[in-house]
């Protein structure tokens, strides 16, 4: 590991998003800036980041995403889309399968009632199904991610066994409520202890499922370890209880941006590691 060695680099692609999840703390207001993308793709290849995680808001509504995908695979990156699932069909998943390393989709509940209400669209759990079904009919990889709160920690055992049976993805994502990404009466009345946790990793991890696990809880999970590139080209880094705008790629190389901040190089590769196939 040397202070060199880059990872994931997650491009949020739009700040807009069609769901309203109990936790979300994004404003969807980050206007979108084009012109940039090659430069992005370009200087991200030379400092060796070796995967681009497209995310928002919600990825799906950038006009020409099959396009940048495509860009990112011809330069060499591994793709993940983190896509809440909503525009998705069987036939866009066809048309961006090509260029993807894996797909990443949300559930937060192990039945429709329990996970619907979570993000706030009645039918979404079986939007979810109906997407990792096909993809997995198309041999595209699938992480499924569980934001763990309050509510539904005691139900995070039965999604795990709901994957095994049913979706079968390559990683289980199972990430505790940060301070920092959630709206602050949601963080106060959904907040897990490290105990918990810690409680709940231990039993994922003893059921010896198929899939890789993959853990992240607050500060220590995260601090200086996730590199952000905004819908406006500014360029945020996670640390403590938010997230700081360290530069902006209009104006300035990524090389230059990110040597301004200390990244935590260890931890955003095992964070790397941990989420990728
Ligand atoms: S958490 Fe993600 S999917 Fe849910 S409202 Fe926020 S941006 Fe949309």
């Amino acid at each position: 590991m040397t202070d060199k060695d880059y990872g994931n680099l997650y491009w949020r692609l739009e700040s807009s998003c069609p769901l309203r999840c109990v936790m979300c703390s994004s404003d969807h207001l980050i206007r979108t800036i084009k012109g940039y993308e090659n430069t992005l793709l370009d200087q991200a290849k030379e400092i060796g980041f070796k995967t681009i995680v497209f995310t928002g808001g919600e990825p799906t509504l950038r006009e020409g995403l099959p396009y940048l995908l495509r860009q990112a695979g011809l330069k060499g990156f591994m793709t993940r889309l983190d896509t809440n699932g909503v525009y998705l069909n069987g036939t866009q998943v066809a048309l961006i399968k090509p260029y993807l390393t894996m797909l990443g989709l949300p559930l937060h509940g192990s039945t429709a009632e329990a996970h619907d209400l979570v993000v706030g669209k009645k039918g979404h759990f079986n939007a979810i199904k109906c997407i990792a079904d096909s993809s997995t009919r198309r041999g595209l990889s699938l992480k499924i991610t569980t934001a763990v709160t309050k509510e539904n920690i005691s139900d995070v055992k039965n999604i795990a066994d709901y994957l095994n049976h049913s979706i079968h993805p390559e990683i289980y994502g199972v990430n505790a409520l940060v301070k920092r990404n959630c709206n602050p009466q949601a963080y106060q009345k959904l907040k897990i202890e490290e105990e918990e946790f810690e409680n709940l990793k231990e039993e994922l991890l003893s059921q010896n499922y198929p899939f890789k696990l993959s853990f992240c809880f607050g500060h220590k999970d995260s601090d200086m370890a996730y590199i952000f590139v905004n819908p406006d080209f500014t360029i945020s880094v996670t640390a403590g209880d938010s997230e700081h705008i360290i530069g902006d790629l209009k104006n300035e190389r990524l090389e230059k941006i990110l040597s301004k901040v200390k990244i935590n190089h260890e931890l955003h590769m095992r964070r790397f590691e941990e989420t990728n196939i």
